[in-house]
This record gives C-alpha cells, sequence and structure tokens, in this order.
C-alpha cells in the first residue's frame, strides 16, 4: 500500500478522527484547511477557533503556493481580504458562508521588528517572531486560556522561551549574525524567505537541500518555492545532495546566477559562506538541519 502524505490526505484521516471527537479543540480560523475540521463532529460543542489580525506583510493577493483555494464543502472559490502567508488569512466563502466563525482568541499589533502582539488588551513579548509563530504563540495562548493559567505566566513563558534546535534560531557563527531555519515543503521555505525579505539589511543565503528518505526523494516541491524579487541578497550558495537543483530552481526565478555558488559539501559551502562578514540566513531542509546546524557551530569554534 502506498501511503501519500499529500494535504488532502492527511486532512481525511484527521477528520475521520475528529468525527467521534468530542473533547477540546483549538482550530487556527484563518487556515480554511484547518477550520473545516470544526465541522467533522457536529455535536462537539467544545470547538476554539483562534486569529491573527493582518500584520504589516499582509497582502490582497496571493504570493505564494497555496493549498486551500476551494471551500471543501461546496467547492466554490474562496474569498480573501487579505492573505498573512501562503493561504493563511481571512477568508469565506461566498456560497455557504464556511469561514465565519466567532473567535475565541485574537491576536493583534503585530510587530514583527518590536516581537511583540496583543491579545485581550495584554501586550506578549516573545524572543522570536515571524508571522507564524505569532499564529503558534496565539494557539498556545488560546490552550493556556482555556485550562485557565493566567496571563502573567503566559507572558513570562513567552518572554524568555527560545529555541536551540535551528528552527528560527539565531546563532552568532565568527561574530556574523546568522538565522538558521528549516524548511521541508514549499510553505515553509516561503515563510523562511518571507523572514529574509522582511530584513531590509545586506544578507547572504545558504540553501541546503538533501533527498534522503525522510526528505522524500521527489524534491520537485522547490518549484513552489517563491525566489522572485529576494530583497538586498547579495550571494546564494547551495549545498546538499541536491546543491545543483536548488542552484537551478533559483537561476530560473531570475537571481543573476553569478552570484551563486554551489558546494555539495557542507562544510567547503561554510567556509566560503563566511568568506564575508554580512548577514547570513541559512534555511535546511529536514535530514540537512541538525548536520547543517552542527558543521556551522563546529565552524565556529575553529580558531
Ligand atoms: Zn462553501
Amino acid at each position: 500500500m502506498i501511503v501519500l502524505g499529500e494535504v488532502e490526505s492527511l486532512i481525511l484521516k484527521i477528520d475521520k478522527f475528529l468525527q467521534t471527537y468530542s473533547g477540546n479543540l483549538i482550530l487556527n480560523a484563518d487556515d480554511p484547511n484547518v477550520a473545516r475540521l470544526g465541522k467533522s463532529n457536529p455535536e462537539n460543542n467544545n470547538i476554539y477557533y483562534f486569529s491573527v489580525e493582518p500584520y504589516k506583510f499582509a497582502t490582497k493577493d496571493i504570493k505564494e503556493a497555496g493549498e486551500g483555494k476551494f471551500c471543501p464543502f461546496c467547492q466554490t472559490r474562496l474569498l480573501y481580504d487579505y492573505y498573512q502567508y501562503s493561504h493563511i488569512g481571512k477568508f469565506s466563502c461566498p456560497s455557504c458562508g464556511f469561514g465565519n466563525n466567532d473567535i475565541y482568541k485574537k491576536a493583534y499589533n503585530v510587530n514583527i521588528n518590536q516581537k511583540t502582539f496583543m491579545i485581550d488588551d495584554i501586550e506578549f513579548k516573545t524572543q522570536i517572531c515571524s508571522i507564524y509563530t505569532i499564529y503558534n504563540f496565539t494557539a498556545s495562548i488560546a490552550c493556556a486560556c482555556l485550562y485557565k493559567i493566567k496571563y502573567e505566566t503566559i507572558q513570562k513563558a513567552l518572554s524568555t522561551f527560545s529555541l536551540h534546535n535551528g528552527r528560527l534560531e539565531t546563532l552568532k557563527i565568527k561574530d556574523t549574525s546568522t538565522i538558521l531555519n528549516l524548511a521541508k515543503n514549499p510553505t515553509g521555505c516561503n515563510v523562511s524567505l518571507r523572514i529574509l525579505n522582511e530584513d531590509t539589511s545586506e544578507k547572504e543565503l545558504l540553501l541546503v537541500l538533501n533527498d534522503n528518505i525522510a526528505d522524500g526523494f521527489d524534491v520537485s516541491w522547490i518549484w513552489d518555492i517563491n525566489f522572485d524579487n529576494l530583497n538586498n541578497v547579495k550571494r546564494i550558495i547551495t549545498s546538499g545532495k541536491r546543491a545543483y537543483d536548488i542552484a537551478i530552481r533559483i537561476k530560473v526565478a531570475g537571481f543573476d546566477e553569478s552570484l551563486i555558488e554551489c558546494y555539495n559539501s557542507i562544510e567547503e559551502a561554510i567556509n566560503h559562506l563566511y568568506s564575508t562578514n554580512t548577514k547570513k540566513y541559512v534555511i535546511a531542509n529536514y535530514t540537512a538541519l541538525q548536520p547543517c546546524r552542527n558543521a556551522l557551530l563546529k565552524y565556529n569554534s575553529l580558531k
């Protein structure tokens, strides 16, 4: 039997489970693929939706590949007031009304630079901040509130929470600011590039792409990554087993090929990356992430 991991097959599996589930369910109201799960069991009265008001870089048109263009209940094309990223945003179905849910917790006044946002007149300050982490935090806050955890406790937890696993991790490598992030599908890579593009400073990018079993042998998903209009990127280095595939993808997007370098060896790529002290962004896919992180730390420890 072939098990497909495509978005729709995953939704259907979760939906099947939820048909007989009546416990608390916290759902992203701004993602049609998630919000639809609120209808899996009409008897469940414990469904709580969260949402995030449009942030500074929200757009009227979709900028990246999306996975939810049509209403799952009546197949009408969904209408969007705005997109936050990918297909996440304020949507509604003009035919059956899907998308009009009561919101339990809504984040607003999102300030990516200040790393702050508000919910219920309370300001939250975080260590890491991008539009998708705001969604994750809002989901966590909705959950914490359901279980009566005080805002003061949540504020304290969020203000000190940081990741050390290569997921939007900030590193200093040889005194050069480096932001490392995992991207294992087009949406993940597009949000990483969104973070890069929202930063106006000069930067260089390292992309590491493997095609091991856990990554999937098929790397055609890289053609759904939006490499158009990279903001102030001075050089791109590619590495990993499929360094040349990702380099071709970037070249086809229109990036100056003379500014692209390919090295299959991650150590070699990192050596070349730090030949300048320009700010670095590093994006690595699933099996590439930890070897890349280890190589960065090892390089940093070299005298
Ligand atoms: Zn509909």
